[in-house]
């Protein structure tokens, strides 16, 4: 039976699900609680790019706007490590034209409300903040952000697509029993910064690449944009001996950034107003469970799994979820406290394996890339892939260059991956014979003792 459907936030994932439902024939309603962003200009400061990548990419590709996403969308082929003494260098992420893509998030979230509404069956509603929901009668209750007045909305089904600071969660929190709920926020914060683009309108930095300047305790990336321009972002403590609130006069700033990214601060005119001007944001985890509420309701997207960036995945991750509850619904569209059960227990391992990774994923970007030992490990595991493909893939190539292998997989394998490599790494001068025969049976061998 077709149902009447609403979804709270017209963000990424509420987006891309109104799109999916409709193709199903159901009828939707999307509230947002900000403005209609195809009519106002987007704030500074809010990670105006994002990586995207396989599995987002698979998301995507059912809607049929992949394509056009791509025209616009930066293919970065690797890392480039931005060392405080001038050098540089690239690691490529994996094999020969395999890329995670810079694209805009603006620009993709007006894609997908474009394309959504496009369908006759899916409406949206702007400046409608949920305040709440009526679990038992799948009620959502709405305050217009203009006029102030409230409302309530009956329907079938509602999806809670209202991102990390979910009032859709809140609501499960406060009136089901045994709710479980985390939040976890991270000493860092972040701000972003900006390189323009050169005068003749090109990239001033190498544009096939995500930038990145790791300083062990805090890093900075660029990531490129169309126009020419790179968005930065500086991950940073928010407290102690070098960290936000130490930078607190554009002096200050501006010698600091001079010591610590010297090569990065002549491309960046407009460093000092940018950094006063633009918030600091936070970063937090956040797991709870269960995700729905019987047939009436169901969290997705960064509603039920809000994760830090440093795998670049929240969004891709937001995209599997629509593309599972997908192909659960091609098994059951009759039964759909059965359905959000299946979704639920089947995602929820997935997203905390890939908010661990994340967190994980920090100290690799901020340290580990520009570590000898780190890089060595990396070109081990690279040679051995190539001789053994069936047996080998880095785990960033399984979390991201596979829309097929679970995070919980991947974070596993990689855990076996890791005690591997360490004993490899402790083999007597290894920096000689990492690519002997030697290394390789031993790798080998150890890959089938630990099976
Ligand atoms: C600095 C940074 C960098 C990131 N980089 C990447 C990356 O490179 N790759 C990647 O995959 N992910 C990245 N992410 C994560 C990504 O932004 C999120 O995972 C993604 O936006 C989640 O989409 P969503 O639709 O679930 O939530 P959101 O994008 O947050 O959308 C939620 C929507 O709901 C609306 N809303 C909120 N409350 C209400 C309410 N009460 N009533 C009605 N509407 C409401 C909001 O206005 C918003 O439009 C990054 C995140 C940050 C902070």
């Amino acid at each position: 039976m077709k149902k009447n459907i609403t979804i709270l936030g017209a963000g990424l994932v509420g987006s891309l699900l109104s799109i999916y439902l409709a193709k199903r024939g159901h009828k939707i309603n999307v509230y947002e609680r900000r403005p209609d962003m195809r009519k106002e200009k987007i704030s500074a400061g809010k990670s105006i790019n994002l990586a995207l990548s396989d599995r987002g990419w698979r998301g995507l590709e059912r809607t049929g706007i992949a394509d056009e996403i791509r025209k616009v969308a930066i293919p970065m082929y690797g890392r480039m490590i931005h060392h405080v003494n001038g050098e540089v260098n690239f690691q490529p992420y994996g094999e020969k034209d395999q890329a995670i893509w810079s694209v805009s998030r603006g620009g993709l979230n007006i894609e997908l409300m474009n394309l959504a509404e496009r369908n006759p069956g899916v409406k949206i509603f702007f400046d409608e903040r949920c305040t709440g929901v009526d679990l038992e009668n799948s009620v959502a209750k709405f305050e217009n952000q203009l006029t102030k007045k409230n409302s309530s909305v009956e329907s079938d089904v509602i999806f809670g697509a209202d991102g990390a600071f979910s009032a859709a969660r809140h609501q499960l929190q406060l009136s089901t029993d045994r709710f479980q709920y985390s939040q976890y926020y991270i000493e860092h914060g972040y701000k972003e910064l900006n390189i323009p683009a050169a005068e003749n309108g090109e990239w001033n930095l190498e544009k096939n690449a995500l930038h990145i300047w790791p300083r062990g305790g805090y890093m900075l990336i660029a990531l490129p944009n169309i126009d020419g321009s790179f968005t930065c972002t500086l991950f940073f403590p928010f407290e102690g001996g070098e960290s936000f609130s130490k930078l607190d006069t554009k002096e200050k700033t501006i010698d600091f950034f001079t010591r610590v990214f010297p090569d990065a601060v002549p491309l960046m005119p407009t460093l000092a107003d940018d950094f006063f001007r633009n918030p600091t944001g936070s970063l937090v985890t956040v797991r709870c469970f269960p995700w729905s509420y019987n047939d009436t309701m169901c969290l997705i997207g960064d509603a039920a799994h809000a994760i830090v960036p440093f795998f670049g995945q929240g969004m891709n991750c937001g995209f599997e979820d629509c593309t599972i509850l997908q192909e659960l619904m091609d098994e059951n569209e009759t039964d759909w406290e059965k359905l959000f059960k299946d979704f639920e227990q089947s995602r929820k391992p997935n997203s905390d394996a890939i908010a661990q990774l994340a967190l994980e994923n920090f100290i690799e970007m901020r340290d580990l890339v520009g570590d000898k030992k780190f890089l060595l490990r990396k070109k081990i595991e690279a040679w051995f892939h190539e001789k053994h493909p069936d047996q080998w893939l880095s785990l960033y190539s399984q979390v991201t260059f596979s829309a097929h292998i679970p995070y919980s997989v991947a974070l596993s394998n990689g855990k076996r991956q890791d005690e591997i490599m360490k004993k490899i790494m402790e083999m007597e001068h290894i920096e000689e014979r990492w690519n002997s025969e030697e290394v390789e049976k031993t790798m080998l061998n150890l890959l089938s003792w630990l099976a």
